[in-house]
């Protein structure tokens, strides 16, 4: 957990203005829920858990519901966010819109200096967010006591979801991209360095050609 003071302060600041530090119960539980997320998305990709103070912004990247700098450990989310994850972790609220993003910024890992081109960074959000869809019913099932499931994929990335699960099952030979194999070819493709990246795609592509003719 790394929640210096000053972020915690600038959260308070953001999100409810004028009121000192004390009164900024609702972001703590989203920061809980934030903190809780990171630790489960660890624990079920098995890689080390990357907790991040959860910021409120609500001018910088317009068109963001929420973002990930990279080098920087800090998770910036709109105002709503903040506050639909709030509600969510005090259980007022079942938000699948909110729980993907918050999955969705937590699968990014701090170190996206790694993504060379601006393909490598489109595929790394299409991946996330696939994965983020993915996760999301046994997330809300952990956190929520309900499965939220949202298939057709929406939002800025959906044309991009929709092309990592076609790659996934025509990679694994999968009828549906729901099945068990497409699951862990887009799991191993947010877990892979770029070069796997490039060439888990590169195949994909391959065997799609193959397929048509
Ligand atoms: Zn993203």
């Amino acid at each position: 957990m790394r929640r210096s003071a000053a972020v915690l302060a600038a959260l308070a600041a953001v999100v409810a203005p004028g009121a000192v530090a004390a009164t900024a119960a609702p972001p703590a539980s989203a920061q809980g829920l934030a903190d809780d997320t990171a630790a489960w998305v660890g624990s079920v990709l098995r890689v080390p858990a990357e907790a991040r103070p959860l910021v409120a912004n609500a001018h910088d990247a317009p068109g963001a519901a929420a973002w990930v700098r990279c080098g920087e450990p800090v998770v910036y989310a709109r105002p709503w966010v903040v506050r639909e994850l709030g509600e969510m972790a005090r259980g007022d609220l079942y938000s699948s819109e909110a729980a993907r993003i918050l999955l969705h910024e937590t699968l990014h890992r701090t170190d996206c200096h790694r993504l060379p081109t601006e393909h490598d960074r489109d595929v790394e959000e299409w991946a996330v967010d696939a994965l983020a869809y993915d996760l999301l019913p046994a997330w809300s099932a952990r956190f929520t006591g309900w499965r939220i499931r949202v298939y057709p994929p929406s939002g800025g990335y959906a044309e991009g979801v929709r092309a990592i699960r076609a790659a996934s099952r025509f990679a694994t030979g999968s009828l549906s991209w729901r099945g068990r194999r497409a699951r862990l070819w887009r799991r191993q493709l947010v877990l892979a360095d770029v070069a796997t990246r490039r060439a888990m795609l590169a195949d994909a592509n391959r065997r799609r050609e193959w397929s048509r003719r």
